[in-house]
């Protein structure tokens, strides 16, 4: 069976998601880190980009956000394209830790077993990783490169954010010389630990986030450039990682109710990837206690809800 489902159906019901949510004036933004206490709570935006490169914008779809730990998902694709699936696998993990995105106590139980990209561990693993290994200028053409690729367009470095978070990174250091210490980093553990800092700072937006996704969404070929950005078999193993992790702690919740993977960041971000179908992005900076926007979950909820739409639903979708 194949549901069919409206342009128009689509952009009315991202419309009333926004209506609906807009004035939700729940959770509060990250204050962990200082630059992201301060971003305008009130910022809220939802993009959905088509298989056909078409893209629907509701709301703030052009404001350059921190892309945090969506970033994660981006940097977890560049070692796949550089290493291969099986490889991830053995030097990083595709486990959920079941704990919260900056969790020690994760590194400490799973010292043996390694665990996911998607988390902060993982994440400053896969830094480590980017190739060519001991060239951090060249380490971060890559990293940037690659979110270019996927996005369609170029991210830019918030520098306020950067210096932000690395002047008050202190969990995410006794992270990065913990892996060190079981041998889970592959090049210099601070250098590893500034390049992951720096790629969270990137500038992004709700729109490019939502084309990243339809990348994913499309096996690996960007629907806005056309371009093929990595081996079209990698796309169920980025898509399986996300719906383990995307939400650290909180994930079966999300998957049960949205039916969609996705990914969150501290900025705000969420990018949810329904294979085959689109890719959707929301920003809203407010958080829940987990550090997942509320508006972002709200509004991808909805819409995924309203049209019926579910990556466990098994059956096709067309949109037309
Ligand atoms: N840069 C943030 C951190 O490491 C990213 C966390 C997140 O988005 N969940 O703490």
């Amino acid at each position: 069976m194949e549901k069919k489902i409206t342009i128009s159906q689509l952009q009315e019901v991202a419309a009333q998601a926004h209506e609906q949510f807009k004035d939700n004036t729940d959770g509060k933004n990250a204050d962990y880190i200082p630059y992201l206490a301060n971003i305008n709570p009130n910022l809220f935006g939802i993009s959905i980009c088509l298989l056909n490169g078409q893209v629907i914008e509701i709301g703030d779809t052009s404001y350059r956000f921190g892309i945090e730990s969506v970033s994660k998902v981006h940097t977890a694709i560049l070692v796949l394209r550089q290493y291969g699936a099986e490889k991830l696998l053995k030097m990083i993990g595709a486990d959920a830790t079941g704990l919260p995105f900056n969790s020690i106590i994760a590194i400490l139980l799973e010292n043996d077993h390694p665990s996911t990209p998607l988390v902060n561990a993982g994440a400053i693993t896969a830094c480590s990783m980017v190739e060519p290994i001991g060239d951090s200028g060249k380490k971060w053409d890559a990293i940037v490169s690659n979110i270019t690729d996927l996005c369609g367009s170029a991210p830019q470095l918030i520098d306020e954010l950067y210096k932000s978070e690395s002047e008050t990174n202190f969990n995410n250091r006794s992270i990065a010389w913990l892996l060190k210490n079981y041998n889970r980093i592959y090049d210099d553990p601070d250098m590893s630990l500034d390049l992951y800092t720096r790629q969270c700072s990137l500038g992004i937006t709700a729109k490019q986030l939502s084309v990243a996704a339809a990348t994913i969404a499309n096996r690996g070929m960007n629907p806005v450039t056309q371009r093929q950005i990595f081996d079209p078999e990698l796309s169920p193993k980025i898509t399986s990682l996300i719906s383990t992790v995307g939400f650290y702690e909180r994930t079966g919740d999300w998957l049960y109710t949205s039916g969609i993977p996705a990914k969150t960041g501290v900025g705000g971000g969420v990018m949810g990837v329904l294979p085959g179908v689109m890719g959707i992005s929301a920003f809203a900076p407010p958080l829940d206690e987990s550090g997942n926007s509320v508006k972002a979950q709200l509004a991808i909820k909805y819409i995924m809800n309203k049209l019926g739409l579910n990556v466990f639903n098994g059956e096709g979708v067309a949109i037309e």
